[in-house]
């Protein structure tokens, strides 16, 4: 028995190490598909929300989660859909926030929207989450109306004050889009800049099907760069984040300035995550429809997580080279086809 018992319990210490040697430290899960906006460029207007039944309970967030770290996980990154409508989030916040304490979580963090950040920002920084994303793709509250379909910026600019108060280090990401906001990107970045918050850019990306046209929105961010570059000087910074995004230096705003380019540039060989949705289905790659159903694993074993290690093990030997994406000029359809509300971004 011992001789035996040992071995599962290596099983489930073992680092995540999938078939190219990249170590698997930072998981993005998506705790809902509800969203309180509809961006429409992840949304069309007349979404379909997944019967609340087939979502992971809080309780099973949490033991997937911790499964994750065991395994090496390092950082947490918990989105959506909109994490904050999530209700009774905060337990899972407060669950988690065990593993900030034991020293085996880096960092506990989220992306949010920002709508209901005013409400909880002190009960996050209460459990250790130092940094959130927030997105705002406009400061112009008409326009963030329409972006979004219904949001209000005022509150989700109360949402990053109260952040800051709260000691909690911001950075907004900035969905580049053709035609909405690109004569807005400088203003964009001085205003958060000299709020002290980093901006980081994003490539539109072809997940699921929104009531638009890709092309119509898809703006090359090397394009942005290079108007930026007319007027700041960037020059590179090692700044890393655990993330996609690659950072450069504003010299006259003082600031950090990220990019993340999934289609302009291929970041795959160095990809350290993996992806799951509310449902408990993990995604190996963003870009890429193979996937691995954890909510089977959890719920056929209530009594341990052996049945979860094994699907973890198989997982990571599927986990693909890179993705697939590409915005084609001649096809209507999206490169892969659930959103990224479904996904978690
Ligand atoms: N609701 C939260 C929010 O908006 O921050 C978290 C989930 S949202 C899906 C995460 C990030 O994905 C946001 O910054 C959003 O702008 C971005 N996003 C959504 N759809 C996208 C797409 N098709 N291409 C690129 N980024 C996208
Ligand atoms: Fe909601 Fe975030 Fe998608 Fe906008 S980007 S619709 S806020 S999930």
């Amino acid at each position: 028995m011992a001789d035996r018992s040992s071995h599962v319990v290596t099983q489930e210490n073992r680092a995540l190490v999938d078939g190219f040697g990249r170590h698997v430290t930072y998981l993005r899960v998506s705790l809902t598909d509800r969203c309180d906006f509809r961006c429409t460029y992840c949304m069309s207007e007349h979404m379909t929300f997944l019967p609340r039944e087939e979502l992971l309970t809080l309780e099973e967030l949490d033991r997937l989660c911790s499964a994750f770290i065991m395994r090496g996980v390092r950082k947490l990154r918990l989105t959506g859909g909109e994490p904050l409508v999530r209700r009774n989030v905060m337990s899972l916040f407060r669950a988690l926030s065990r593993h900030r304490e034991s020293g085996r979580l880096d960092e506990l963090t989220l992306t949010t929207n920002g709508s209901r950040l005013a409400l909880f920002a002190d009960e996050l920084a209460d459990c250790g989450v130092r940094r959130i994303n927030v997105s705002i793709d406009t400061l112009d509250a008409d326009k963030f109306r329409a972006i979004t379909r219904r949001g209000d910026l005022g509150k989700v600019l109360a949402g990053v004050e109260a952040a800051r108060a709260a000691g909690i280090h911001v950075k907004i990401n900035t969905v580049a889009l053709k035609g909405f906001n690109e004569d807005e990107i400088a203003p964009l970045m001085e205003w958060a800049h000299g709020e002290g918050h980093d901006l980081c850019l994003i490539e539109v990306m072809p997940l699921g099907d929104v009531d638009e046209e890709r092309l119509d929105q898809y703006l090359p961010l090397t394009q942005v760069r290079t108007r930026l570059e007319e007027r700041y000087t960037l020059t590179s910074s090692s700044f890393v984040t655990g993330g996609p995004a690659r950072y450069v230096n504003v010299a006259e705003t003082g600031g950090r300035l990220g990019f993340i380019t999934p289609l302009t540039h291929n970041f795959c060989e160095s990809c350290n995550r993996v992806r799951v949705t509310c449902t408990g289905t993990l995604y190996m790659c963003l870009g890429q429809d193979d996937a691995v159903d954890l909510r089977a694993a959890l719920r056929n074993s209530t009594g341990d997580d052996a049945a979860l290690h094994r699907a973890l093990d198989q997982a990571m030997l599927r986990k693909p080279k890179g993705h697939d994406f590409l915005i084609d000029r001649l096809g209507q359809a999206p490169a892969v086809k659930r959103h990224m509300s479904t996904t978690g971004g």
